[in-house]
């Protein structure tokens, strides 16, 4: 994958939707934070924006879980309790979505990341990413 047309990032985004719903959720996941690895970590992509109690602006799921409702000011443990309730209903494979995520809505380029191994996802978003037949 060298390069994705727009055409080729809108179908990727539309597939991604469809497949994976949360990925379009706006108080948690990829629309809610920047594109980048978490801020405990360094490792895995951020996805729960904090208030930063514990100092960091956005976690990926597992710090967050670690980390637990602390992350979160007194004033938003409702807002903390809904994205831990969402992080923890994440499937396998969330990281190689938000990835894909990522490169659909141009937020990071093909080249900038590692491209996720697409072996074992589902159908629809394998499908986006390989070029129409040729006519
Ligand atoms: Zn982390
Ligand atoms: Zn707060």
């Amino acid at each position: 994958m060298d390069q994705l047309t727009r055409d080729d990032r809108t179908r990727l985004k539309a597939a991604l939707l469809t497949v994976a719903p949360w990925l379009g959720a706006h108080e948690v996941g990829p629309r809610a934070v920047d594109a980048g690895p978490c801020d405990a970590c360094g490792e895995t992509p951020r996805l729960l924006p904090t208030c930063g109690p514990a100092g960091h602006e956005a976690l990926c799921p597992a710090c967050a879980e670690a980390a637990g409702i602390d992350a979160w000011c007194d004033g938003h443990h409702d807002e903390g309790r809904a994205a831990l309730a969402w992080a923890a209903r994440l499937p396998a494979r969330w990281a190689d979505l938000v990835v894909l995520w990522w490169l659909a809505t141009g937020e990071v380029r093909p080249g900038a990341t590692s491209v996720p191994d697409l072996h074992g996802l589902p159908a629809p978003i394998t499908a986006a990413l390989r070029p129409p037949p040729a006519r």
